[in-house]
């Protein structure tokens, strides 16, 4: 069995430096093998529905789950993995694509305010206002003195979020350079992956180091007590899905929730024929 609090394992703590250069993305905690890790994976995905099923009927938390990656990291597949079986009507998943120019037109947080999971649901975003530092700041959309208030301004807004009653856990798949190349071939050889394959994906391939100095800069500057960045070694699709999913169970099971009462006396009541 392995580390049962993969909360502390994998986070960046507020304060302190992480270099991703030092985090092996092969790593798999203390689990030997997936094999080692298949009864906890199952384990975890009954109970996250369980906890889920709690949550939306409590009716008093919302829990944001940012994912950050590179191309290929497994971003979909960490929301397929984490949100089947879970209650769909409980959960809305955002991807964040190039703003439009509607989006443009306002602050950079204007669509993500919007879509912050009331009470009750699991809000995902796939992809997030990090990208407000991370493409824009490695493609100079945005002059290095906008770009660099961002931290501080995303600090804010996200401790806004918490003490209105969001939860918020931030996970960054870490995959390595290596994997990626392996992972983008796989996506041209097979015929039902090519749909995914984009040349710009090399060119954003090319600027691996400045992603990963960008990286770097938005775990350091923006892990937060309220807000906790997590480094997922990403390499092992299955290591990935486990650490995520137990660090979302753990969270569901630090809200300590209960059914609500019936709205009425229930004692007595025949359901007639
Ligand atoms: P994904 O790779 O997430 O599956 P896409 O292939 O459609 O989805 O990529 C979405 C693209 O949108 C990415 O290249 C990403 O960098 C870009 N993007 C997201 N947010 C922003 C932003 N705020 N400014 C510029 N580009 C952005």
């Amino acid at each position: 069995m392995g580390d049962p609090s993969l909360l502390k394992l994998h986070v960046v703590k507020p304060g302190d430096k992480i270099a991703l250069k030092d985090v092996d993305p092969s790593a798999m905690g203390n689990f030997k093998s997936k094999q080692d890790a298949r009864k906890l994976i199952l384990a975890d995905h009954e109970e996250l529905i369980r906890l889920q099923d709690m949550m939306y009927a409590e009716d008093k938390h919302s829990l944001l789950i940012v994912i950050q990656a590179m191309d290929t990291g497994g971003k979909d597949g960490v929301i397929r993995h984490v949100m089947s079986g879970v209650n769909p009507q409980g959960c809305v998943i955002t991807p964040f694509k190039v703003p439009t120019p509607e989006e443009l037109s306002h602050d950079y947080l204007w669509r993500i305010h919007k879509v912050v999971p009331p009470r009750r649901m699991i809000g995902i975003f796939n992809r997030s206002h990090y990208e407000d530092v991370l493409v824009v700041r490695v493609h100079s959309l945005v002059p290095k003195e906008v770009w660099s208030k961002r931290y501080d301004q995303i600090n804010a807004f996200e401790k806004h979020l918490a003490e209105n009653g969001v939860t918020i856990l931030k996970f960054y798949l870490h995959i390595s350079k290596a994997e990626q190349k392996l992972r983008l071939q796989e996506r041209l050889d097979d015929p039902n992956k090519q749909w995914k394959f984009s040349t710009g994906d090399l060119k954003e391939r090319e600027l691996w180091d400045d992603y990963m100095a960008a990286y770097e800069d938005m775990l350091n500057l923006t892990s937060a007590k309220w807000a906790p960045w997590h480094v997922i070694p990403a390499n092992r699709n299955w290591y990935r899905n486990l650490a995520i999913g137990r660090i979302i169970v753990e969270t569901l099971r630090g809200f300590d929730m209960q059914y609500p009462q019936p709205a009425e006396k229930l004692d007595g009541i025949v359901i007639p024929d």
